[in-house]
């Protein structure tokens, strides 16, 4: 399988090439020129299959025979062993057409966990196999960075420098990546928000002229395809067990990136029978305003109890508008180069289409705490803010589905605690193995917001 970049702009690449990189070098994201799918007996034969299992089998169509199935298989199975519950990804009821997909059940305590887990072990096995060093770089909304350090600290042949907004993310975030050890794990908080951080990550990207030349950049956002392919999996997953290939699911999802929903879609065109994709936003809502009324504009950026989710441009939304705007590379390069000037809006058929597919709607602060609390009360369920945000936007949009509604639970609620004490709950404890946290020892430096502050930063620790 080949990957190519929505720009149009560079030959198709290889798993491996994908990869080790992050960006394609023409500015654009790749993403695989053909997509495998499954039939309904495909789909059926997978019923048996533990989480690892499954996950092998969706990805191995993908990696092609790049690397041995007993190396991937290999990489998978130590991935998920880590994992704290037996099933991986349990399917909770809230009530007959709700469901909650946990997905924090990883090291991190977020769904991020099921990609870099995966992610840091491949990167590991082709750098040993090419004998070869990267450079991790990373902007971090508040899980990506954690997820990324646990992922891919062991590997001798990385370093890893992960840019969070200073003071914009949760304690037990902040904690989480900070107090990681290691000579090769540098933590930089930003003096801006988390578009500064992105956009300085996408420009480091773009001019690598700076690093030393036997290095280059690894991307661990989830620009990264890698990221993208491990969160297909958990799609198949839920579904199989809400009766697919034979019965519809719905999937309510968080989202920030668009990397999460971009997976469920992929799904959905794979051949699995996923009726409705909600996004669901917090009031950073662009991606709402854009399916809801067909306006893309970027505002203010709003803080939110839902921090990983303070989102204004959702940077795998290229890979959907590639396939919204028919493939057209120019046009989508049009499209991107006129966003942020003005406000954008497609043709009344591409608009349809969207609709098709997705519904969408935003929730505010003080809606996410009710429901806390009323999930808290009526159905002795903790959940995160995200994960109400997600639950709240499936109950505003299910008057368009029929089939159940799946809300992907993004995070642990330990990890956001400032929500739980607002919806006026007591503070959940972290599980046992983060539990001294807090004693940890910090290591962090705060830079100003600026591409050569960064640069400069790498070039006197690498
Ligand atoms: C990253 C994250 C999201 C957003 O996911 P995207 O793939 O960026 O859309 C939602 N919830 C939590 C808890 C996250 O960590």
């Amino acid at each position: 399988m080949k990957y190519i970049s929505t720009r149009g702009g560079c030959p198709p690449q290889n798993f491996e090439q994908v990869l080790l990189s992050g960006l394609a070098p023409d500015g654009g994201l790749f993403i695989p020129q053909t997509l495998p799918t499954f039939s309904a007996e495909q789909i059926e034969a997978m019923k048996s299959l533990q989480y690892a299992d499954l996950a092998l089998e969706i990805v191995t169509s993908f990696v092609d025979g790049e690397i041995p199935t007993s190396q991937l298989k290999k990489v998978i199975d130590e991935s998920y062993v880590a994992f704290k519950h037996p099933e991986v990804a349990p399917l909770t009821r809230l009530s007959e057409h709700e469901y909650l997909l946990e997905l924090y059940h990883g090291p991190t305590l977020a769904f991020k966990d099921f990609a870099l887990q995966v992610l840091g072990r491949l990167l590991d096995h082709v750098l040993r196999k090419n004998d070869q060093r990267v450079v991790i770089l990373g902007a971090t909304s508040g899980d990506t960075g954690s997820a990324a350090l646990e992922g891919c600290r062991h590997s001798e042949r990385v370093e890893m420098y992960i840019l969070h907004p200073y003071q914009r993310v949760s304690a037990v975030q902040r904690k989480q990546m900070t107090t990681v050890p290691g000579d090769n794990v540098f933590n930089l908080a930003i003096e801006g928000n988390f578009d500064d951080c992105q956009r300085i990550v996408k420009a480091a990207f773009a001019n690598q002229a700076f690093l030393p030349s036997n290095k280059s950049l690894v991307a661990v956002n989830s620009i990264n395809w890698v990221r993208i392919l491990m969160q297909i999996v958990y799609y198949f997953y839920a579904a199989l067990k809400l009766g697919a290939p034979n019965k519809k699911v719905s999937f309510s999802v968080p989202t920030g990136n668009f990397g999460d929903i971009y997976a469920g879609y992929l799904a959905r065109r794979m051949g699995l029978p996923i009726d409705r994709l909600i996004v669901a936003t917090n009031k950073n809502d662009i991606l709402h305003r854009f399916i809801s009324r067909n306006e893309y504009s970027t505002t203010e950026l709003s803080k939110t109890f839902s921090p990983s989710m303070d989102i204004l441009v959702s940077s795998n939304f290229e890979r959907y508008l590639y396939d919204l705007l028919g493939k057209d590379s120019p046009a989508l390069c049009k499209f991107m180069d006129r966003f942020g000037k003005e406000t954008l809006s497609v043709s009344a058929e591409q608009w349809a289409q969207m609709k098709s597919c997705f519904d969408s709607s935003s929730v505010d602060d003080a809606t996410t705490c009710q429901l806390i609390s009323e999930l808290f009360t009526k159905n002795s369920i903790l959940v995160d803010p995200h994960t109400a945000v997600g639950v709240k936007s499936g109950r505003d949009c299910s008057e368009n589905t029929t089939s159940p509604i799946v809300t992907l639970a993004t995070a642990h609620p330990a990890k956001f605690s400032d929500a739980i004490s607002a919806a006026g709950l007591k503070e959940p404890n972290l599980p046992e193995h983060l539990g001294d946290l807090f004693d940890r020892e910090e290591r962090y430096s705060v830079l100003p917001n600026s591409l050569s502050s960064v640069t400069e930063f790498i070039q006197k620790h690498s």
